[in-house]
């Protein structure tokens, strides 16, 4: 099997014995629960598009490890047209989920460790890079959800990793055995870890020779021993436990984080792709990132579309599509949006082929699309709210709309353009409550400032790219300069 359907991966799910609590209680049944379903059928998207005819050339992708037809979540890129089809991709599932379809952070990190063990054994003679390869076939033939896990909890942020008073604050290597290793610590914010068969486990940032037992990636199942699952609460996240669906916003799709414990985990020899070489952390947290702010440049601006769409339907339902001033905020979202799209697809049509022979993008740009997702969508959500008026925040539920007494109030009085019924308003209303400051906020707002990294990260990539020495002997050379 080397694509599944959206059914066989919900049912692949059911088979996974995670060890998940959420608001403080442990959670039996993760696929039905109604916190949890609609992260669930984000990524029960990535399965449903790939098997529409439609979408097949997005969607799926030739394996360059065995020639088998894959979903392209699970592909090594293989040509800059492969980088640009990612994006693309990205944004038509940003475009059916308005949320974070969190498939990508697995997509990235095989590109990442893939490239980067090739390095490893060229230097150190060790074999990570072929085991890579066959777990990666492993990921392809069953068409696995990979959760790329990098981000520690990092305790105080002025020590490195063996400097901390508890030295778990950052996931290390607490035993070597002759069959694997043991591994302790954490990883914060994980994206869609419930949804997932495997997390693929790389260090958090550079580390030096007296961090080497921090040095370490490796690919577990999710419910392997000593797992443990904190689901992340978000913004308004107990409507969806209410009985209607209107208040939710989006109530089929969204996103989840959550904090992942490793309490003793072993990880097999096969299973381990770095393991010690400390040179190499800083490394892989480069080209990870890297490509997670490309993927940005595509998820950010289907989402965005949607929001758009959501501004430009409220104005019709307003009755004042044709204001000139409201024309010219949709032009300017539209702008924003745009700009993004055009950094993500520039850094792809910018990338080059690694040592290890599958492409990566062009640094610097696609440091340039993250820094800029760190700021257009607030301003698009801004606008979006401008549009919207404040109603989207005042307004009354969905069960005062359907009370026997005052329903016909909320009816009467939330009514705008006469042939629009007020439930239609009402959930366009909600939509863009949901996606600026509810559960979507989360993937739409703060993810675009602080997922793949905070701006500083993007910033610190930027300044050591930027390459100033050349541009200044372009005015030495135009000028006559000679030092
Ligand atoms: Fe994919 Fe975007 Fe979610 Fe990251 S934030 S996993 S790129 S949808
Ligand atoms: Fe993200």
């Amino acid at each position: 099997m080397a694509l599944k359907t959206a059914k066989e991966y919900i049912d692949s799910l059911r088979n996974l014995k995670l060890n998940v609590y959420l608001m403080g209680e442990k959670v039996e049944n993760p696929v039905d629960h109604p916190i949890i379903r609609p992260s669930l059928n984000s990524v029960a998207m990535t399965y449903e598009l790939a098997q529409n005819p439609e979408y097949e050339d997005l969607m799926t992708a030739t394996s360059t490890l065995t020639g088998k037809k894959i979903n392209r979540f699970t592909h090594l890129h293989n040509s800059t047209e492969d980088l640009v089809k990612k994006v693309k991709m990205q944004r038509l599932v940003g475009q059916k989920t308005a949320s974070c379809f969190q498939r990508c952070v697995g997509l990235d990190a095989f590109n990442a460790v893939y490239s980067t063990t090739f390095e490893i054994d060229e230097k150190y003679g060790t074999n990570y890079h072929d085991r890579f390869v066959e777990y990666l076939k492993y990921v392809q033939e069953e068409d696995l959800t990979v959760d790329g896990a990098m981000t520690d909890p990092k305790g105080d942020r002025g020590l490195s990793p063996s400097q901390q008073a508890d030295p778990d604050l950052f996931l290390h290597i607490v035993e070597r055995r002759e069959d694997g290793i043991v591994v302790r610590g954490a990883k914060a914010h994980q994206t869609g870890m419930v949804n997932s068969h495997e997390v693929l486990v790389m260090p958090t940032q550079t580390m030096r020779e007296e961090d080497k037992d921090y040095a370490v990636c490796f690919a577990v199942p999710t419910d392997a021993e000593g797992i443990t699952i904190i689901y992340g609460r978000q913004s308004c996240d107990t409507r969806k436990l209410e009985e209607g669906k209107l208040d939710v916003g989006n109530p089929k799709f969204g996103g989840h984080e959550a904090l992942v414990i490793f309490d003793n985990v072993f990880v097999p020899n096969e299973r381990i792709f770095m393991c010690g070489e400390y040179d190499f952390s800083g490394i892989l947290v480069e080209r990870f990132a890297g490509y997670h702010r490309q993927s940005y440049g595509g998820c950010k601006v289907g989402v965005g579309d949607v929001l758009i769409g959501a501004a430009a339907l409220i104005a019709d339902y307003n009755g004042v599509p044709k204001a000139s001033h409201i024309k010219d905020k949709i032009i300017e979202m539209v702008h924003l949006n745009e700009t993004l799209y055009s950094c993500g697809i520039a850094c792809s049509c910018e990338g080059h082929k690694t040592k290890a022979g599958n492409y990566e993008i062009d640094m610097l740009l696609a440091n340039v699309c993250k820094q800029n997702v760190t700021r257009f969508p607030y301003e698009i959500a801004r606008l979006a709210e401008d549009i919207a008026g404040g109603i989207f925040v005042t307004m009354p539920s969905e069960k005062d709309l359907k009370h026997p007494e005052i329903g016909k109030y909320v009816e009467k009085y939330l009514k705008g353009v006469a042939s629009v019924p007020t439930i239609n308003r009402m959930k366009v209303l909600r939509f863009i409550e949901n996606m600026t400051l509810g559960t979507a906020a989360v993937g739409y707002r703060t993810e675009s400032l602080h997922g793949a990294g905070s701006p500083q990260a993007q910033r610190i990539m930027i300044s050591r790219q930027s390459n100033l020495e050349r541009k200044k002997q372009l005015v030495k050379d135009i000028l006559d300069i000679e030092d």
